[in-house]
């Protein structure tokens, strides 16, 4: 350890060393620096080079030992960015190079993140990763909106949906799938999902809750309902990176916002779901 600030609690196992010539994929978490793993953390100390996404807070790869190169290869779905081959290109380049190689994404690598994709290229090209699961936004960030993404009282399951390509998916079988329903991902085709969720059954006045920079600041909610949250989005101006959660867990929030506890506000109802 070069630098205090990088100590980390004793480990029984001891923390792992990050081997030359490998590639750990890291998760950050959906914004705030704080929910990074302490393997995260332990990650940053070693690595040489980071290869960091857009998403990820500025102030994490400012984490990085002093030295650290770090590479910033954002993929967004506008804009001209890297392609997945690229990035990957990247990766097994620099591992066989001999640098401990830190790829750091938005939220857990494994969701919705092509961590997969990352991960199974490095596999066939010969090169050793490691994975470094993070706080994904579908979970962290609806909790920090104060809406738990189960709770019993709502129902036993939750489905999580990429609302990327809507034509991909058999909204039949999501919409009666579980009470709640989670999307990544979804902004732009929120109206075509919106209408394929209340064809297939769901209740257009189901309780739904737009969560835009999740754990961050700029952290804004939008509470409304099925039939009308493409309007609602709009009206209110929120952008992408946002998380779409359709259900009832939605109205737990009213008693959940724990946000407005640090603000010193009251929470709204403590009884949300109504049943006392
Ligand atoms: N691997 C990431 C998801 C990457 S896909 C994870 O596990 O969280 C990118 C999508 O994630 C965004 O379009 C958005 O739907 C969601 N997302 C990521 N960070 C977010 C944040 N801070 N607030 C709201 N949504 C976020």
């Amino acid at each position: 350890m070069t630098d205090s600030a990088f100590s980390l609690p004793p480990l029984s196992a001891g923390w792992p060393e990050f081997p030359p010539g490998w590639v750990w994929l890291m998760g950050a978490g959906p914004g705030d620096p704080g929910l990074v793993t302490l393997h995260g953390l332990n990650a940053l100390h070693q690595a040489d080079v980071i290869i960091k996404d857009a998403l990820v807070a500025p102030e994490i790869a400012g984490w990085a030992r002093p030295g650290a190169e770090i590479i910033e290869m954002g993929k967004r779905g506008w804009a001209r960015s890297p392609t997945q081959a690229d990035i990957s290109a990247r990766l097994i380049e620099l591992a066989r190079a001999g640098r401990r190689v830190l790829r750091l994404k938005g939220g857990d690598p494994f969701v919705f993140g092509r961590g997969g994709e990352e991960a199974m290229t490095l596999a066939r090209a010969g090169v050793p990763f490691r994975i470094l699961p993070g706080v994904s936004a579908g979970i962290g960030g609806l909790a920090y909106a104060g809406i738990p993404v189960t709770h019993r009282d709502v129902g036993d399951a939750v489905t999580l949906v990429t609302g990327h390509h809507p034509e991909n998916l058999d909204w039949q079988a999501i919409a009666r799938g579980s009470p709640d329903i989670v999307i990544y991902m979804g902004m732009r085709n929120l109206g075509v999902i919106r209408d394929a969720l209340i064809a297939a059954g769901r209740a257009p006045d189901d309780p739904v809750a737009v969560v835009a920079n999740a754990a961050t600041p700029a952290q804004e909610v939008l509470e409304t309902r099925l039939e009308c949250c493409a309007e609602d989005v709009a009206a209110a101006g929120l952008a992408a990176p946002a998380i779409i959660c359709i259900g009832r867990a939605v109205l737990l929030r009213q008693a959940l916002d724990w946000q407005r506890l640090l603000r010193g506000e009251k929470l709204r109802n403590l009884d949300p779901l109504g049943t006392g």
